[in-house]
């Protein structure tokens, strides 16, 4: 890990967060379909542990570029950095590459 995130805000608006049990069990974060479920077995099948999105498509939490919720973000955000070399985030890291390069 070399590079510092240079808060392009990309990964934040082409991927979507997918929420742990835990996590969304909290209540704590804003997620899609809401208002339909009751458990997070139900969430998962319908894809409701997913954070909301803004009209854009880009995570809801996504403010001037930055996360306005940096302290508690989703697991999978701390996990993921777009210069790993975790073969896991190669697809996502190369999604990134062509955004940006379009
Ligand atoms: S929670 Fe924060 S780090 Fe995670 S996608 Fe949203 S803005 Fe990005």
């Amino acid at each position: 890990m070399g590079m510092k995130c240079s808060e392009c805000g990309v990964c934040c608006k082409l991927f979507l967060i997918n929420l742990t049990e835990e996590e969304y069990k909290s209540g704590r974060y804003k997620t899609m379909f809401d208002e339909f479920v009751h458990d997070f077995s139900e969430a998962e099948m319908v894809g409701a542990n997913i954070l909301a999105q803004k009209e854009d498509k880009s995570c809801v939490y996504l403010k001037d570029k930055k996360c306005s919720i940096h302290n508690f973000r989703p697991q999978v955000c701390r996990d993921f950095f777009c210069d790993t070399e975790d073969k896991k985030f190669k697809e996502m890291i190369e999604k990134i590459k062509e955004f940006k390069d379009n």
